[in-house]
């Protein structure tokens, strides 16, 4: 294994309790493994997910991602992924005789179509979301003027006028988007507020909160770019919980953050596989579990796993996803 037992203090990990893929990252990938188990050209446009051992993962199924549609030929298939895209991007695929597989998650669909009212009604959109993540960009072609802001700082640029209207990109965390909400009220005359946070986004954060409490040191794993994970660690600090933010197994390394701890949370973002957070609870077992628990680390990240996942919170149930 290349690390042994350091005789730690790590008595026992838990995992936090709704995890893994949300479920429109999930679909996603399912209609991406069907359609290649159906004998057809796959492609997805753009990562379905960013994670490099799912996307390894997929390829060995034949399932290639591309950047952009002129990668894909003629009468192939390409799957949307749960961000969605522009409506531009949807016609050019279809005028160029792609077999299109929308997997855009239905949450995002139901953005796309509130947005695309808020426009025909005259509101002027301000829109609560990172400026080039590929929901917002997807979201813009529904609203080409949205007024786009993420950090308090960039608030002060929206402008005054009479009628407003105030949305989010699904994984914004909730705290923010009632923060933008108030500040908002004394911009215009009639603010219309739509609330697209997601709700797996918000059970997320409430069971990594309900996991901090309990815990010594959180491990928060995920997509070092990806916002919501970012947001898990932040939240665990808010708790008064030590947390570190990881990509995978393979980041730990060093016994020594684990000094003087005894119980340890995980919990990872929504791209984040659930096997991944297995993975992650054996090896802090292993090296930084007492005696007992290290040599027993594969069969109690096991139950840890056990414990937490619900059918709903686990990875694609369609054959062939390799499990580590
Ligand atoms: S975070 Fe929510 S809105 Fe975004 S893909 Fe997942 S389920 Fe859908």
């Amino acid at each position: 294994m290349g690390y042994c037992s350091a005789m730690g203090n790590v008595r026992e990990v838990r995992i936090a309790r709704r995890t893994g893929f949300c479920y429109g990252v999930r679909e996603a990938i399912d209609k991406a493994k069907e359609a290649a188990a159906a004998g057809k050209r796959t492609h997805t446009l753009g990562q379905v997910v960013h994670n490099e051992g799912v996307i390894a993962q997929l390829q060995a199924q034949g399932i290639e991602t591309v950047d952009t549609l002129d990668e894909v030929t003629e009468g192939a298939a390409v799957v949307i992924r749960a961000h969605g895209v522009r409506p531009e991007v949807l016609a050019r695929a279809e005028a160029r005789d792609l077999d299109v597989i929308d997997g855009t998650c239905t949450w995002v669909i139901q953005e796309q179509r509130e947005i695309t009212k808020l426009v025909e009604e005259g509101y002027t959109i301000v829109l609560l979301g990172t400026p080039r993540h590929p929901e917002v960009v997807g979201l813009l072609g529904f609203a080409p003027d949205a007024i786009v802001v993420d950090e308090e700082e960039s608030w002060e640029q929206i402008p005054r006028r009479k009628k407003m209207a105030l949305l989010s990109q699904s994984t914004q965390p909730p705290w923010k988007f009632e923060k933008l909400a108030a500040f908002m009220v004394s911009r215009c005359h009639e603010l219309k507020i739509v609330n697209t946070v997601c709700p797996v986004t918000i059970r997320r954060q409430e069971d990594t909160i309900e996991a901090a409490r309990q815990v010594d040191l959180m491990v928060v794993v995920g997509g070092r770019s990806s916002a919501n994970t970012k947001e898990l660690t932040r939240l665990c600090a808010i708790v008064g919980t030590r947390a570190i933010q990881i990509e995978s197994e393979e980041d730990l390394t060093d016994p020594a953050v684990f000094a003087g701890v005894s119980i340890v949370g995980v919990t990872g973002g929504t791209s984040t596989p659930i096997e991944d957070l297995r993975c992650v609870a054996e090896r802090i077992l292993r090296i930084a579990g007492t005696a007992e628990t290290a040599a027993q680390a594969e069969e109690l990240a096991t139950a840890a796993l056990s414990a937490a996942a619900t059918p709903a919170g686990r990875t694609t149930s369609l054959p062939g996803i390799a499990v580590h």
